[in-house]
């Protein structure tokens, strides 16, 4: 008899994983195992990552990372737990939440630093409440692509390495399949784990959380000490949260749910929800449906990201004891926030040089375009190609012009624009084209509008993950003209109007 050769067992994958800090004990992590996805395969892979993190390049054919990134085996060297915070929901103190649905698999060392590995929906934690501890298919597509979007538009976010799928359910509005995405990030430290500990009395767990952050994250706050580093602290979380809300601003992206919950220490976007990349400019806009008040309305944003600061400036206060240092480190946000949308906006006009009147040419702009609902993105493309063009072609400004209206209101906005452009550039028209290379440059030509992922989603529900994928591609590159996929960067149907997307996920 011959018997059949046996099949070789692969190696174990091995992965750089760090010794778990000593720092940061069971009062924040509680190990936590993932509970296994049935039948996983994989739905999106990110590449571009994979290579960023030093992993193997056969990484994706190693059968143990499909497992281990679906919650179905436990590398070794990889101490999952899950972390407790609190936080205020939709400006509620809501008390102890935690991560229901995140497991931190461990940290890794990698030519990017050391990066947290987080499983998504990888099974119900000690914080789990009344949750499931999973996330389904299209929340999952959603955050996978959001990530990586905003990376490319060089947005600070935490990124996506993966998506895995199953065909186990999940109950939700309707029954549906679970997913799992692993998430990367220097650090998920949330102005919620600084509110828990505040909140609970617990000083040498905050003083101690906050040191871990300094000492990883920001060492030029390690020399400081007593309150004067936790101020330091204070100040540097309110310059990148500021940073943030002009990016945030300038790429018309509304997050949804700005709870302290799913803010970022690091000022790393945090937590993809319901969150929507505008279509036509509406400072109104609400994305998430069950924001029945508007309180996170796409204008509204800036504003509630400094009522959070508040928060962690509040839960920071027994480090810090006396106020006014505090709020002078608060404050700084009315001049960082504003000095960077301004610069954020010149940017996108291509000026190259400040002049007082600016605010109201962006003010007058945006006012225009709300008038019209004239599409955010199409028409901060249309105005680089135009300017680009505009020293050899009369017309160029047409494109631009056919988006609104109320053409009289952009015809007088243009004057005073183009006279503006001309001044600031010296040169005049004949520096227009480097000028309009340089808006392409900062104006993108693609963002993950809402009906795109609903079409990627759809198409993924069916079995299909090529537009996953094509998708993260020309998302990575937004600035790039893409050609085989220009049907991405036109204005979105009139079904995307209907698209509902709630906190459900
Ligand atoms: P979010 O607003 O989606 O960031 O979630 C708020 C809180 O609810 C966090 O503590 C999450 O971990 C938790 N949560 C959300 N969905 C689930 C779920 N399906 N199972 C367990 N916890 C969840
Ligand atoms: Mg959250």
């Amino acid at each position: 008899m011959i018997s059949a050769p046996a099949t070789p067992t692969p190696a174990p994958l091995e992965l750089p994983w760090q010794q778990a800090d000593a720092h940061l004990g069971s009062w924040l992590n509680t190990p936590c195992l993932p509970t296994p996805l049935p039948a996983a395969h994989w739905v999106g892979r990110n590449d571009t990552l994979r290579q960023a993190l030093g992993l193997p390049t056969d990484f994706w054919q190693h059968p143990q990372a499909l497992e281990a990134l679906s919650g179905n085996l436990v590398l070794v060297g990889s101490a999952p737990h899950a972390s407790v915070y609190s936080g205020h929901q939709f400006g509620v103190w809501a008390g102890q939440l935690g991560d229901g649905r995140a497991l931190s698999l461990g940290e890794l060392q990698t030519p990017m630093g050391v990066q947290d590995i987080q499983l998504k929906g990888a099974g119900p934690t000690p914080y789990s409440r009344r949750g499931d501890g999973r996330a389904v298919l299209r929340s999952s597509i959603r955050e996978f692509l959001a990530s990586e979007a905003m990376h490319g538009l060089g947005v600070a976010t935490t990124r996506a390495l993966c998506v895995t799928g199953s065909p186990g359910r999940v109950q939700r509005e309707e029954i549906e399949t679970a997913a799992v995405v692993t998430r990367v990030a220097p650090s998920f430290v949330r102005f919620g784990h600084f509110e828990h500990f505040a909140s609970n009395g617990e000083h040498e767990a905050l003083r101690a959380l906050a040191d871990h952050v300094i000492a990883h994250h920001m060492p030029q706050l390690q020399a400081l000490s007593g309150p004067e580093r936790y101020v330091g602290l204070l100040q540097e979380v309110t310059h990148r949260t500021a940073k943030l809300m002009a990016q945030w601003q300038a790429y018309g992206f509304c997050h949804g749910v700005m709870n302290t919950d799913n803010m970022s220490i690091l000022g790393l976007t945090l937590d993809y929800g319901p969150f929507q990349f505008l279509d036509g400019f509406d400072p109104g806009h609400i994305c998430n449906h069950s924001d029945h008040q508007g309180r996170y309305a796409y204008a509204r944003q800036p504003q509630v990201a400094y009522w959070n600061l508040f928060c962690l400036g509040q839960a920071l206060m027994p480090l810090i004891d006396e106020q006014a240092p505090a709020l002078a480190a608060l404050e700084s946000y009315k001049t960082t926030f504003p000095q960077a949308l301004d610069q954020r906006m010149r940017a996108k006009l291509g000026l190259t040089d400040e002049h007082e009147q600016d605010r109201s040419l962006i003010n007058s702009l945006l006012q225009a375009m709300h008038q019209d609902r004239v599409d955010y993105t199409v028409f901060w493309r249309r105005l680089s190609h135009a300017v680009a063009e505009s020293h050899h072609a009369q017309h160029a400004f047409e494109p631009v012009r056919d988006l609104f209206l109320h053409r009289e209101v952009f015809d007088a906005w243009l004057d005073t624009y183009v006279a503006r452009l001309d001044n600031a550039n010296q040169a005049g028209a004949n520096n227009r084209h480097a000028t309009g290379l340089q808006m392409l440059t900062t104006n993108p030509k693609f963002i993950l509008r809402n009906h795109l992922g609903e079409l990627a989603i759809r198409q993924a529900k069916s079995g299909d993950f090529a537009m996953v994928q094509d998708l993260l591609t020309v998302l990575h590159t937004p600035y790039d003209e893409h050609p085989s996929f220009e049907s991405w960067a036109g204005l979105a149907p009139e079904w995307a109007a209907s698209i509902e997307i709630s906190c459900s996920s």
